[in-house]
């Protein structure tokens, strides 16, 4: 059914060639009920939050009705799944409306997220779960809100149907997911691996159109768009690292083009401080563990590089020479930005020598004594006043944390702003697992959302104080050890 509802949507990406997608509508549902409305988000979109709040609204997100303008699609793309390439992935069960011009004029993807079924579901019922839905809500604003680079939510509704899922059915739920654009890594692999020039070059086009206009001015726009994407993911896996964010995930089909963080299955952040910690439970050999991800973004860049080979230069020999010294150069663009941002963490904002050594003693003596991640941050605050007891109090089992605090008061004594650059450095919450998962739970369980919105709105806001529980680490019969992908 169409609705009424129009979204002001355009379709550039429905407008290339058909074999970039499937046209497929959304499986209309037993019973359509939105369960949660992001206003604000709305609003930013230029759509009528007041409008979507009632039975259409509903209907269009649950995927019962389309909007009048919508052109929904699946969009056609490959990748490396835990370093195994399958030439055809692609939209299982997301399904793109079309693309609306925000208040900024910025081009952005509204997408159903569990809406049925589409030619590339292979197996799988092209359904979401309520608890998934709802962790991906959480999640994604809470980075919105952390300020790193993500997909949105806009909308969570009910199906009014059942999933079948292990150990038992779970309640249905559709997410409208808006990004600045869903092209992936395995877009390109898509077009590589069926050695289809045309369709590479117009996708790079599309993209260079959507995320580097400037590339198109420049001398190799391709190699522009690359090194775009080089920059983007490198500033990106800094940002996740110095906030304890592990993805969990990290396939080539879920990384951007864009540099936003997109697929909310698995992921998790870090309460005590390790490298070495997994969440996902299928990631037995820990290749997606914290400590990794900067390695694993540079992997998959290299497949966006050979992928766009062809592209770099019409001699293969200079394509890969070119090709090889720009992969090398994601190290760098990622230690700049870790090195910022994490001295950043201890209040300096001019770097001296001698930083980098200061930097990790503390997250050495964390490490040792298995440190709340998020919070010793935070204690630095009244370190920096010269009170160590919070610190200490964190950072256990070593004796060395009490003279680095010394050594580091040494330090910023000289340094203008310290305490500014503290706060909005170190957030105050983070998403803890334990707090999603009892958020989830009440939702699957009872439909009680309560928990869901008092945690969002503490989310939300996570340079402020909130109360306690917020801010604490899980009790050891809290802890969520293992995180399953979202389905
Ligand atoms: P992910 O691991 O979430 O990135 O998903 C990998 C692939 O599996 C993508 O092509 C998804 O569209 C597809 N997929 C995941 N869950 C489902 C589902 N319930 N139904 C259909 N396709 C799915
Ligand atoms: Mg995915
Ligand atoms: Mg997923």
């Amino acid at each position: 059914t169409l609705s009424d509802i129009r979204f002001g949507f355009d379709h550039s990406y429905a407008r290339l060639p058909e074999r970039f997608f499937a046209r497929v509508e959304p499986t209309p549902v037993a019973g359509p009920r939105l369960l949660r409305l992001n206003a604000p988000l709305a609003a930013e979109l230029g759509l009528d939050a007041q409008a979507l709040t009632g039975p259409a609204g509903a209907a269009i997100f649950a995927g019962s009705a389309l909007p009048a303008d919508a052109e929904p699609i699946a969009m056609a793309y490959a990748g490396h799944q835990f370093g195994g390439f399958t030439p055809q992935l692609g939209d299982g069960r997301a399904i793109l409306l079309g693309e609306v011009l925000d208040r900024e004029g910025r081009r952005r993807d509204i997408q159903l997220k569990g809406s049925g079924p589409t030619p590339f579901s292979r197996r799988a019922d092209g359904r979401a779960a309520l608890g998934p839905v709802l962790r991906e809500y959480l999640i994604s604003e809470a980075m919105t809100a952390l300020g790193v680079p993500s997909t949105r939510t806009l909308a969570a509704a009910l199906t009014g149907e059942m999933v079948l899922r292990e150990p038992g059915p779970l309640p249905g739920a559709v997410l409208t997911r808006v990004a600045s654009s869903h092209i992936r890594v395995g877009s390109f692999q898509f077009f590589a691996a069926r050695g289809d020039a045309e369709g590479l070059r117009l996708l790079a086009d599309h993209a260079i159109a959507r995320h580097d206009p400037e590339a198109a001015r420049a001398e190799h726009p391709y190699r522009a768009l690359y090194e775009g994407v080089l920059e983007r993911q490198a500033a990106l896996v800094a940002r996740w690292m110095l906030l304890g964010f592990i993805h969990g995930v990290m396939n080539t089909d879920n990384t951007t083009i864009s540099g936003e963080t997109i697929d909310y299955g698995p992921c998790a952040f870090m309460d005590a401080y390790d490298p070495e910690t997994v969440f996902s439970s299928i990631d037995h050999g820990g290749r997606y563990a914290y400590g990794n991800q900067p390695r694993v973004m540079q992997w998959n860049l290299a497949r966006l590089a050979e992928a766009m080979l062809p592209l770099f230069d019409t001699n293969e020999d200079a394509a890969l020479d070119w090709a090889k010294s720009a992969i090398a150069t994601f190290g760098p663009r990622f230690e700049g930005h870790y090195r910022a941002g994490l001295l950043a963490k201890l209040g300096i904002g001019a770097p001296r020598e001698g930083d980098d050594a200061l930097a990790m003693g503390l997250l050495d003596a964390m490490k040792a004594g298995r440190a709340d991640f998020t919070n010793s941050f935070r204690a630095l605050t009244e370190a920096a006043a010269g009170d160590d007891a919070p610190l200490a109090a964190q950072v256990t089992g070593t004796d060395a944390i009490l003279p680095w605090a010394k050594d580091w008061r040494a330090r910023i004594a000289t340094e203008p702003g310290v305490a500014e650059r503290l706060a909005a450095a170190n957030p105050q919450v983070i998403p803890r697992n334990h707090l999603v998962e009892e958020a989830l739970e009440a939702a699957t369980r009872d439909l009680d959302l309560a928990p869901f919105d008092a945690l969002l709105a503490v989310l939300l806001r996570p340079f402020e104080a909130p109360p306690a529980r917020y801010t604490l680490p899980p009790e050891p019969s809290d802890r969520v050890y293992q995180t399953f992908c979202g389905t």
